[in-house]
Order: C-alpha cells, then sequence, then structure tokens
C-alpha cells in the first residue's frame, strides 16, 4: 500500500478544502465568520456538499451545525468526531476548521483503503465556538447536547438581537432537523484541533494527546485608594491605586511562575481619573488563572487574593477581590487517551506528549455527555487566532493518519468486546 504522505490523494483534497475554507468570509481581505453570518452560511454549505461528496449521511440544524455521518455495518452508539467552523475577527485557517476536514479526512482514507466501519461514526462542524458575536461561547455544541438553555436564548448581541430571535430569523432553516447527542447516546466524542502553544514545536512532535482542558477562573480587582493633586501631594501621603495595582500584577505573575503549568494573566487595567496630574484614586484590572486540576487552581485565586490584600493593606488602598466566573477542569478519558496515544505509535511517533489544554474547546460541551479525548497538531510559533496560524500538510496527513488509526482500533476493540 502506498505510504499516506503530504502527497497522497486523500491528504491534498483534505488541504485544499482547509484553504478553500479559509476564504470563506463574512469579510473581503480576511477571515471572519460569526454565528448565523452569511459566511458561516456559505461555509456550513460548503462542509455539507464535502460531507455528501465523501459519501456521508449529510443534515443540518437551525443554527448551521452540520453533521455527516457514516453508518457503520452493525449499528451502535455513534463515534462523534468535531469541532467549530465560526472564528475569530480576523482569523487563522486551522482553528476549529482542522478538526472537521481532518476527521472527514480520516473517514475518507479509511474508505480508500477499504477498511469497513462497523460502528457509526459522525463529523459535525459547529456554528459556534468562539462566542464573537453573542460574547457566550459553545452556542453551537451546546445546541448538539441539549444544554442550550433559556438563559442563553436571551443573550444579545451587540444590536440587542437575542440568540433566539437571530436563530429565529436567520438560521438555516430550510431542510433543518435537530442534531442532539444526549448522555448515553455517544460512544464517545474526539476532538482534533490545533495545539495553540508551542510545546510541540519545541519537542519537535506533530502531535499530542490532550489528558486535560484547564478549569478557569476569571476575575475583578479593583483598588480605591485617594485621587489627589500630582503636584502638591507628598510622595509619603500618597494612597495611589495604580502603584499598588502594578504592585499586585507582578505578584500575580510571580506567583504563576513559580507555581507550573498554572497560568495567570492581567490582561485589562482601568485607572480612574486617568489624568497625567493627579494620583490615581482607583484602579481596576482582570484575572485569567488557568490550571488542569481544580484544587491546584482554587489554591492559587486564594494565594493571589492575599498577595493583593497584603499589597494593599501595606499601601493603604481598599481592596473588591470578585470572582466573575469559574469553569471546571475537563478530564480527558484515559481509554480514549490511551488509544490515541497506541494509534500515534502505530503510525510511528514515539514518546507522543501529553499535554493539558488551556484553551477552551467544544469537547469541555461534550464531556456532559460523554468520555473526550483530544489530539493536538503542531503549529507555527503556536500561533492562533490569527492569520498567520499555520500547518504543514505533512503534520496534516499524521493528524488524519492517527485519527484513522483510532477509529479503527475503536471499531475493532467494540466489534471484539
Ligand atoms: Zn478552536
Amino acid at each position: 500500500m502506498e505510504p499516506v504522505g503530504k502527497d497522497h490523494p486523500v491528504i491534498r483534497k483534505a488541504w485544499d478544502r482547509l484553504q478553500e475554507l479559509g476564504g470563506i468570509s463574512d469579510e473581503s481581505g480576511r477571515l471572519t465568520r460569526v454565528f448565523l453570518s452569511q459566511g458561516s452560511r456559505r461555509a456550513a454549505e460548503k462542509l455539507s456538499a464535502w460531507m455528501r461528496e465523501d459519501g456521508l449521511d449529510v443534515c443540518h440544524d437551525a443554527l448551521g451545525n452540520v453533521r455527516g455521518r457514516r453508518h457503520g455495518a452493525e449499528g451502535g452508539l455513534p463515534l462523534v468526531l468535531g469541532s467549530h467552523y465560526d472564528t475569530v475577527i480576523d482569523a487563522g485557517r486551522y482553528d476549529g476548521a482542522l478538526g472537521i476536514i481532518a476527521a472527514m479526512a480520516a473517514l475518507d482514507l479509511m474508505a480508500t483503503q477499504g477498511k469497513a466501519i462497523t460502528r457509526p461514526v459522525d463529523v459535525l462542524g459547529f456554528a459556534d465556538e468562539e462566542g464573537v458575536r453573542f460574547h457566550a461561547t459553545y452556542l453551537g455544541s451546546r445546541a448538539c447536547t441539549g444544554t442550550l438553555g433559556p438563559a442563553l436564548m436571551e443573550v444579545r448581541d451587540a444590536n440587542g438581537m437575542t440568540v433566539a430571535d437571530a436563530i429565529r430569523s436567520e438560521g438555516w432553516h430550510e431542510g433543518a432537523q435537530d442534531i442532539v447527542y444526549r448522555k448515553g447516546e455517544v460512544a464517545a466524542y474526539l476532538e482534533i484541533h490545533i495545539e495553540q502553544g508551542r510545546v510541540l514545536e519545541e519537542t519537535g512532535q506533530p502531535l499530542g494527546v490532550v489528558f486535560s482542558i484547564c478549569g478557569q477562573t476569571r476575575g475583578r480587582v479593583t483598588l480605591r485608594g485617594r485621587t489627589e493633586h500630582a503636584g502638591t501631594t507628598p510622595m509619603p501621603l500618597r494612597r495611589d491605586a495604580l502603584a499598588a495595582a502594578a504592585e499586585c500584577v507582578l505578584a500575580v505573575e510571580a506567583h504563576a511562575a513559580g507555581n507550573a503549568p498554572l497560568v495567570a494573566t492581567v490582561g485589562k487595567l482601568d485607572v480612574r481619573p486617568g489624568a497625567g496630574n493627579a494620583v490615581p484614586g482607583e484602579a481596576c484590572f482582570t484575572l485569567d488563572i488557568r490550571h488542569p486540576d481544580d484544587e491546584s487552581r482554587q489554591k492559587a485565586v486564594a494565594a493571589i487574593k492575599e498577595a493583593c490584600a497584603s499589597i494593599s493593606g501595606r499601601r493603604q488602598v481598599a481592596m473588591d477581590f470578585m470572582i466573575v466566573q469559574e469553569s471546571a477542569a475537563v478530564a480527558c478519558d484515559p481509554e480514549w487517551t490511551e488509544r490515541l496515544i497506541d494509534s500515534a505509535n502505530s503510525i510511528g511517533l514515539g514518546d507522543v506528549p501529553v499535554l493539558s489544554s488551556g484553551a477552551g474547546h467544544d469537547a469541555v460541551v461534550f464531556s456532559e455527555v460523554a468520555p473526550v479525548a483530544m489530539l493536538f497538531v503542531r503549529c507555527l510559533g503556536g500561533l492562533s487566532h490569527h492569520p498567520d496560524e499555520s500547518i504543514t500538510r505533512e503534520d496534516l496527513a499524521v493528524a488524519v493518519r492517527a485519527a484513522a488509526a483510532c477509529i479503527e482500533k475503536w471499531n475493532r476493540q467494540a466489534h471484539e468486546g
């Protein structure tokens, strides 16, 4: 059998599809596809057409989620492979799209090699993961897991339109049918995604397997000192909120630096009154704290809070430390993670890195209804959410082969077990 490298017809086709999909945009000159936009509809129609071309049984729902199913000879619970086709503003071509196209290519490869499938395999393309339009993430996969509840349906976009109204007036209703998987209706959910970090590049490995998707704490810290004249207030008498915040920002950085794999970020800082000739009376900053282990994350949040409180106390500014949002870490299924590692080994990869994911993915939502696993693919410089996002056709080939090997192993084990 000819080796499946970057020039194999299946890989070439998948690569061309990635490039073509990357050219479907809401804007000219850059890639942006937001929930229910014209560009999103064209992308969904294109994905459906490709799925049909590959011989899959295709359907879509009103949100624009698309599904291609390869029926298994023996029925049973489906294995679901998926990712999202919406993007951030001025995005790259691979974040999300890779997971859909590579999954299709894995099935395509098995078909061209005459490998039969005993149980159904579904490829899903989700209409929203990034949450650009409604600032609420995972709308697509939430609909597909029956967890898009009434509260989310009432969230509004910048024009005041709710999710419910947007689906009603802009949805893909023609021929739509619900695509919903409830607990116990899925064998597993598997997602292929670009790594978005630099670990694989640094270790020289094309693929990594994810053991956990980090839990997150988002917080807001407000420090209140005293606004005073910048010329007349002696230094020892000041209660400068910004100087205190600066010290807190460095404390946050130092704490994370000393507690890997913890990551903590202050990404936004607002200062009042924000005048060049006034001692800042108020400083408010955001916190983003992530760790693959929830207990460690909670400990870190407590330690950071204590450090900020101590700095505030010494500088005589009042502190308000608020947790805005928290999400628990998602552990990937050990059996599927092992199967992915075996699959990577079976195509000649040794020492496959086992990583945590610092970013959230549709797998987080699917973990509520099924065991989940993730395969990371090396991307250039770890760059994502950027037009220069880049992978190689060689790495695409490796990812497709590993995914196909994994589907095959599952088929065989399901058949035997
Ligand atoms: Zn993504």
